[in-house]
């Protein structure tokens, strides 16, 4: 085995060559990788070395010798930190192409030659988030609202969470406030006390509606009354206070089980022209501006004139499918979150959508029913989780066969895994558009079309 040419605590002088996914900078010493926060490629920087390993080692960067067109002065330090915005540094623009290059590298590594069209941003990348799950810690002898630093639990306190929408992060303040006045306690990891370990937020972008969720370890909140009473005098845009219990020593933010306080027990939004109810176990995409450019370019690759039959899988409230309902024949979605296909049932009656039905259940078995039925499916539109597609689930595509197929992927690892996997089936993606949802991390979401050879 090759000695590493660096040791730890060297100091040496670097250029940086490319981003690692994570947004660190990557420099080589003698073909040995050395990785660097808060350093862009083409920089020229003085490094100290903190940690060898085998095959490559972490350093800090100490001194900016020569620096990025690209680099941005930090809106606020703390966002590195806690890694609420690891891009911050680099221009947005740049963010953009980052993105793009990451996804071509990817299939670069599995010999897919499928166009990569540049990434679409946003016109102003900041305080998009629609959601907020922030944790509750004591600091001080009071709770304490923040984030926790990157690979840690420890929190940095914050107000401002620069990436989310200021309502939100105004209503946090709000409930943190009315904590500390009745001295409700923020939870303790090591000694599993404390009453509140999170506060949820969901803010509608286009209905203004929010709610509000405290995760609690007890459902014997004290001041519940007072509590309510505070957050509604104060934030008059509150339709929905619910309490979470989460009583487990568990990294999971919320529990199964969720009580009504106040209000709705769900949050109402629109999207493209539906409207949705959304329960607080379910999933929705968390930048709406985006989301509605997304699934635009979704639905336009099903090229859908009214007569497919199209399978949603990980179809969530039903937002995708119910889009795709107008113009279909019918649209079958499979969802595992019970609460999530509850919602998506009420949704489709809601908007007068007759021609979707949501099953409960891995999309995975699901597609092997399906198989077995020999469902004529025109059109397969599947949106798993960063894990991607399992085996089971792809096997099933083989001998189903949709002649279309759209791949909405929030991890460009496993779709490029699966775009491999596919082809061995005939799949031939056309291309991938990525759509920055997540900016200034480095979050990577995109859509893929896909046609199935004829020979
Ligand atoms: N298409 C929806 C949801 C996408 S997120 C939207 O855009 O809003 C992915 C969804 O897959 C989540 O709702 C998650 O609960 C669900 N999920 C995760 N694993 C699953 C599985 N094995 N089978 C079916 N659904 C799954």
């Amino acid at each position: 085995m090759a000695k590493a040419p660096v040791v730890k605590n060297q100091e040496l002088t670097v250029t940086i060559l490319d981003l690692t996914y994570e947004g660190m900078g990557v420099a080589k010493v003698d073909g040995f990788p050395l990785f660097i926060e808060n350093a862009l490629p083409g920089e020229e920087v003085q490094v100290h070395v903190l940690k060898v390993e085998k095959q490559y080692g972490f350093a800090k960067l100490v001194k900016l010798l020569k620096a990025s067109p690209d680099r941005q002065v930090p809106v606020d330090k703390a966002y590195t930190q806690t890694g609420i915005a690891p891009l911050q540094h680099l221009a947005y623009p740049a963010q953009l192409k980052f993105k793009q290059h990451q996804i071509e590298e990817l299939y670069q590594k599995q010999n897919l030659a499928v166009p990569v069209l540049p990434t679409l941003g946003m016109a102003d990348p900041k305080g998009y988030r629609n959601k907020a799950q922030i944790p509750v810690r004591q600091v001080n002898g009071q709770a304490t609202t923040g984030f926790f630093k990157r690979r840690s639990h420890d929190l940095v306190p914050l107000e401002d969470f620069y990436i989310q929408d200021p309502k939100i992060d105004a209503a946090v303040v709000v409930v943190r406030d009315l904590l500390r006045q009745y001295g409700l306690t923020g939870y303790d990891e090591t000694k599993n006390t404390g009453l509140v370990r999170h506060i949820m937020v969901r803010r509608g972008y286009f209905s203004h509606e929010m709610m509000i969720v405290l995760v609690v370890t007890t459902w014997a909140l004290p001041h519940q009354d007072d509590l309510v009473a505070g957050i509604q005098a104060a934030l008059p845009e509150v339709t929905s206070i619910m309490l979470n219990l989460n009583d487990k020593r568990t990294n999971v933010i919320m529990g199964r089980k969720t009580r009504l306080l106040a209000g709705r027990s769900y949050l109402t939004d629109q999207l493209l022209g539906n409207t949705f109810q959304i329960s607080p176990l379910s999933f929705y995409q968390v930048n709406p501006q985006q989301t509605e450019v997304l699934y635009t370019k979704a639905i336009e690759a099903a090229g859908l004139t009214g007569k497919e039959t199209v399978i949603d899988a990980y179809s969530g409230i039903g937002t995708i499918s119910l889009a795709m309902a107008k113009h279909a024949k019918h649209v079958y979605g499979v969802e595992i979150v019970p609460e999530a296909v509850a919602d998506a049932r009420q949704n489709a009656r809601l908007n007068g959508i007759d021609n979707a039905t949501f099953e409960v259940g891995k999309a995975e078995d699901l597609m092997q029913t399906w198989r077995d039925q020999q469902l004529p499916v025109d059109v397969l539109m599947v949106d798993p989780p960063r894990k991607g597609l399992a085996k089971e689930f792809i096997d099933a595509v083989g001998v189903l066969l949709p002649p279309k197929m759209i791949y909405v992927s929030c991890n460009p690892a496993t779709l490029a895994r699966d775009l491999k996997a596919l082809a061995a089936f005939g799949y031939q993606a056309t291309q991938t558009q990525p759509v920055d949802m997540f900016p200034q991390t480095t979050s990577i979401e995109s859509v893929t079309a896909l046609t199935l050879n004829a020979d």
